[in-house]
């Protein structure tokens, strides 16, 4: 779709070259007031691309929020084609209550593209779509880890479809988890509707982290870039890696976890990732990586019950050890290393004294 100048959205037009906020309705409050979300439309002058921005679809994974207001006040770039939306919280109801799901207790985003005579969520996630998602050409929708988990920022995206590949490459993210998304969620039914969409993993919940917010707007910045609607280039990632199939790793008894790796990490089979240990110190047990891959996710709540998830350990196509030699041989001052470092003062991870 190659907009026209004006660029229609949510029944406001913004002319070209404008800069505007917009709010759409959708949904009331108990007491009869209404529920907006509110949003940042750039609208360049010269037609191209419409590209949504998207956070907290989970009330409470709120680093996506917190990207989209810097790339608000950064504005570190300009576009020279095409238009821009930014939706910095699509769960209005969620983030009100630091929650990830709607009021109704259902998860938003497994009812897209929803039904204007369904359940509250149902209704909302219809306005949404049809209003706003409709409109764009690509959607970038930035999600966290679940409570008590942080994940190493990364891409999930469909790389069977040729398209949705060069975008989610274009990010320049170092992890790209290729999968299809669950049913009924925004990634697989945007994708069904026409609109190529991929969704950045990245950080905690309830948190703004600075270095993901750092990492995010670079990812953006990639994205519209490989687009062609900005002059300044994303970055160079580390590596590459396509990951095929992930599993958690889970506890088998319950205490405290001394954690010997941390999120970004690259192991080989069978090495160490946690001891579990009682809470007087004692070791019950070492739990192990079933298989060489990178770190991408991992619990930030030591204290576990057996089966527990620990680590999510993602396997890599082509395998892991060239990505190890280059994260190995990294230098501290590269964003990825950073992001490594910042990452683990969350878990405290101790080596191991074999
Ligand atoms: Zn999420």
């Amino acid at each position: 779709m190659t907009p026209p100048r004006a660029f229609v959205i949510a029944g406001v037009t913004i002319k070209p070259n404008e800069v505007r906020n917009v709010s759409i309705e959708v949904a009331q409050t108990y007491t009869g007031q209404p529920v907006t979300i509110r949003f940042q439309v750039w609208n360049s002058a010269v037609p191209g691309p419409v590209v949504m921005v998207s956070g907290a679809i989970h009330g409470d994974e709120i680093n996506g929020s917190g990207i989209i207001r810097e790339i608000i006040r950064s504005k570190s770039f300009k576009l020279k084609c095409g238009t821009l939306v930014l939706v910095p919280v699509v769960n209005v109801l969620g983030f009100e209550q630091h929650n990830r799901y709607m009021p109704d207790r259902r998860d938003l985003n497994r009812f897209f593209p929803g039904k204007l005579d369904g359940s509250l969520t149902s209704r909302f996630a219809r306005t949404f779509f049809d209003e706003i998602v409709r409109k764009c050409d690509y959607v970038i929708d930035i999600h966290s880890a679940a409570w008590t988990r942080t994940n190493f920022p990364n891409v999930r995206a469909d790389l069977g479809h040729p398209t949705i590949a060069k975008f989610a490459s274009s990010l320049g993210c170092e992890i790209i988890v290729n999968d299809k998304g669950p049913k009924g969620s925004l990634r697989q039914e945007a994708v069904k509707a026409g609109v190529p969409t991929i969704l950045l993993e990245a950080g905690e919940v309830n948190k703004v982290e600075p270095i993901i917010v750092e990492f995010g707007l670079r990812m953006v910045t990639g994205a519209l870039f490989g687009l062609g609607m900005i002059d300044k280039k994303g970055r160079d990632p580390l590596y590459q890696a396509t990951v095929r199939r992930s599993v958690w790793v889970r506890a088998t008894a319950g205490g405290l976890l001394d954690y010997h790796v941390a999120p970004g990490d690259v192991v080989e089979k069978g090495q160490a990732v946690a001891t579990s240990m009682t809470l007087l110190g004692e070791e019950q047990h070492v739990i192990t990586a079933p298989f060489g891959g990178v770190v991408i996710g991992m619990t930030t709540l030591p204290a576990v019950m057996p089966g527990d998830p620990v680590i999510h350990l993602g396997q890599i196509v082509g395998g892991y050890r060239r990505i190890m030699k280059i994260v190995n041989a990294a230098s501290s001052k590269t964003l990825h290393e950073r992001l490594r470092t910042d990452l683990q003062t969350n878990v405290v991870v101790v080596e191991r004294e074999d």
